[in-house]
């Protein structure tokens, strides 16, 4: 019999591969009677992230890591020699209430292997959150991983004990899903996708006519991909994950390069995948979700992996010199956060700055912005303000980024031509390449026009239409609150 110390070094050890935690986005205020909340305005209580930007002070565990399903990628998967353990729904709970009694973290992220079925494994998981809200009064965070496969009824009660829910897509095609976990299927894990996007929409007209309804999933759902596991590309990767937020309203998609566990018969090859490139998909996410680009403009057809040394944005801009430079007086902001090294902040100050006064290079300069890389790509009152032209062969060597991580030259084996994601590491310091007057034009155009719906032409994107919910989880037809 494992004792409970044991249980939670391994199932907090099975959980340490799960990436997708970030606590923003829930607001479960302080309350008479309940212990624990979610706002960051209260002393004590914050949120922070590691290094590599994840999340920690929550606590992350499994409920089981006794998987009856076989993904080749997971260290829990049936066929690992590992111990196994279990927690019981009082377990988890209590163990929960001593974490955050004695100040170890804010919140809970509980995920679980497949523990018999997905029914069975649910369950557990609803009671073990029941016990947390309604025996402990505990009002922290808690994020829940849903199982693929669950009944809409059982996901609704797990969503209502939770603030934010997720269920990972795991791979970034139906193929390599079928090849790699053959016991999940797309369409188990995109129906709970669609069932948690179709009852947060709900829930929030429900609050908004009663405000006493329970919250379900407030801070939404998001999701976790495996990369570098399969041969996708990058720019498959990002058209995916645009996919996903459009069309399943996610609040993040998280990306975890994918980390040998010992099982080499079906995965391509027993090789770390590099966090660089984990790094560079959080980056072009964040162009997609945040500064107006869409994924094809960030990777087209010819250009379909992000590179190591150098952030997407940079790439993106080298691509399309012919747009640069523009000129912080005139320029939209949408146009400003197209500016290599120009955040959100910095292209909101120069809007306020020029609204007193036409801005010379010297005001720029004295803005206390960090201009160094998008210098080359500005000019002010009609001045360029780089200090080579954008032309020159060693603009792309200014715009890289440090030093490649050491574990990059293992990638570099001529011995590993398997890895799909060869020119990633490549280290080409060529010039950019010079576009053709037409090659320009229609360059400007696809800028100029929406672009098309990307999920369309990807394997992921002939999503069934989410299956009607059971009538008990609809709202009331009608009448107003009072
Ligand atoms: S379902 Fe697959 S990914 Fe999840 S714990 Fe089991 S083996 Fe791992």
């Amino acid at each position: 019999m494992l004792s409970l110390e044991n249980k939670l070094s391994i199932l907090g050890e099975g959980a340490r591969y799960d990436v997708s935690c970030a606590s923003s986005g829930s607001v479960r205020r302080p309350q008479a009677g309940l212990i624990g909340s979610t706002s960051t305005a209260i002393a004590g209580v914050c949120h922070s992230w590691s290094e590599d930007g994840r999340c920690v002070s929550l606590l992350k565990i499994l409920m089981s890591n006794a998987c009856v399903y076989d993904c080749a990628y997971c260290l829990n998967r049936s066929s690992a020699d590992i111990p196994r353990a279990s927690l019981t729904p009082e377990e988890l709970a209590e163990l929960t209430i001593e974490f955050y009694r004695r100040n170890y973290i804010e919140g809970l992220f509980l995920s679980s292997a497949v523990l018999m079925d997905p029914q069975y494994t649910t369950e557990q998981m609803i009671k073990a959150l029941a016990l947390l809200r309604h025996t402990y009064r505990f009002n922290g965070y808690i994020h829940v991983k849903a199982i693929p496969g669950v009944d809409p009824l059982l996901l609704q009660q797990l969503g209502l004990l939770a603030d934010r829910m997720s269920v990972n897509i795991e791979l970034p095609s139906e193929s390599s899903l079928r090849l790699l976990a053959p016991e999940k299927e797309k369409r188990g894990i995109l129906q709970p996708m669609a069932n948690i996007r179709d009852l947060v929409n709900i829930n929030k007209e429900e609050r908004s006519r009663f405000r006493s309804a329970p919250l379900f999933a407030p801070a939404g759902q998001s999701t976790q991909m495996v990369v570098g596991a399969s041969p996708e590309t990058d720019r498959h990767i990002l058209l995916l994950s645009q996919s996903l937020y459009r069309r399943y309203e996610l609040r993040r998609v998280y990306y975890s390069a994918y980390v040998p566990v010992g099982n080499t018969s079906i995965l391509p090859r027993d090789l770390p995948v590099p966090l660089t490139r984990e790094h560079r998909l959080y980056q072009a996410d964040w162009l997609v979700r945040l500064y107006g680009f869409s994924a094809e403009e960030v990777l087209d057809e010819s250009y379909p992996h992000l590179e190591a040394n150098i952030d997407p944005k940079a790439a993106w801009a080298l691509r399309h010199l012919h747009l640069f430079p523009v000129e912080v007086n005139t320029a939209d902001k949408a146009t400003l956060l197209r500016v290599p090294g120009l955040g959100e902040r910095s292209a909101q100050r120069i809007i306020q700055a020029r609204r007193s006064k036409r801005l010379k290079p010297e005001d720029v300069k004295k803005m206390g912005m960090v201009i160094k890389r998008a210098q080359y790509f500005l000019t002010a009152d009609g001045v360029f303000m780089g200090s080579i032209p954008l032309e020159h062969p060693e603009l792309k060597l200014r715009l890289l980024d440090g030093p490649l991580e050491p574990q990059l030259s293992l990638l570099e084996d001529p011995a590993a031509p398997w890895i799909p994601q060869l020119p990633y590491f490549t280290k080409s310091l060529q010039p950019p390449e010079v576009v053709s007057e037409a090659g320009e034009l229609a360059q400007v155009k696809k800028l100029a026009t929406p672009p098309p719906a990307p999920w369309q032409d990807t394997v992921w994107q002939q999503v069934p239409p989410p299956a009607e919910l059971p009538a008990s989880l609809l709202p009331p037809a009608s009448g107003k609150g009072g």
